[in-house]
């Protein structure tokens, strides 16, 4: 299994980078600290090579962000394209960085109200009933995101797969989230890409006219 061989290479390297927060320093509780400032960090589960992140990064400098990744050698290719970056002398990466870390572990990271936002960026479908619980927009997931969400703060996600958008809605209704946006095609209308940063698994299921979905949704907040 070649694949292997590279995950060990890419642990180390990543370990080493200095765009990535060592385990003991993902204290929740100590972003602001982390970053020096505190604006509201948001997050990317499952941030693949990080591009999406970086471009909101771009867009909107002044706040912070945190690409959450499970595997290293997924991880590693994002920290490149921050290598690249930091090269062209990009001062705003200051407000970026990157975990290796499983999303199942949120309230282990962050304390409540610290997070601004979550995008949700064609997680794993996790086809097989008995994979559900996997799925990043299962119960479970989302009452982690209700615990460490400011308020205000949504969740959006993008993804290619009806099934995977389906059930999303489903458990958004079954935890009395509020659904503030949904799309079965974002391409379909111009208006709708405003904005819009496309991702890698995105540009190519696009190539494939492949139709993405999208939904915006919070958790319900108690009336003031
Ligand atoms: N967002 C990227 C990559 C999508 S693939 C894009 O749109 O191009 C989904 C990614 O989520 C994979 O890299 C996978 O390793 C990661 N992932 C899946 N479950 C995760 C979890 N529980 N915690 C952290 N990352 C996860």
């Amino acid at each position: 299994m070649p694949r292997l061989k590279h995950v060990k290479g890419a642990e180390e390297a990543v370990a080493a980078h200095p765009f990535a927060v060592p385990e003991e320093r993902q204290v929740p509780g100590g972003w602001a600290e982390l970053f020096g400032n505190g604006a509201p960090v948001f997050l990317e589960i499952g941030c693949g090579k990080g591009r999406f992140l970086l471009g909101q990064l771009s867009r909107r400098p002044e706040r912070n962000y945190i690409g959450i990744e499970m595997y290293s050698s997924v991880l590693l290719r994002g920290l490149e394209a921050v290598d690249a970056m930091a090269a062209a002398g990009a001062e705003e990466l200051k407000h970026i960085r990157f975990i290796r870390r499983n999303a199942i572990e949120l309230d282990r990271i962050f304390a409540p109200g610290e997070v601004g936002g979550i995008w949700l960026n064609f997680s794993d479908p996790w086809p097989k009933e008995r994979h559900a619980k996997r799925r990043l927009t299962h119960g479970r997931f989302l009452r982690l995101y209700e615990k460490v969400l400011a308020p205000g703060g949504v969740v959006e996600m993008k993804t290619d797969n009806p099934d995977l958008y389906a059930f999303t809605l489903e458990e958004a209704k079954a935890c009395g989230w509020d659904v503030l946006f949904k799309t079965e095609d974002l391409y379909a209308d111009e208006t709708l890409l405003d904005g819009n940063i496309a991702t890698e698994y995105e540009e190519k299921f696009v190539a494939e006219g492949r139709p993405i979905h999208k939904i915006v949704m919070k958790p319900q907040q108690p009336e003031i």
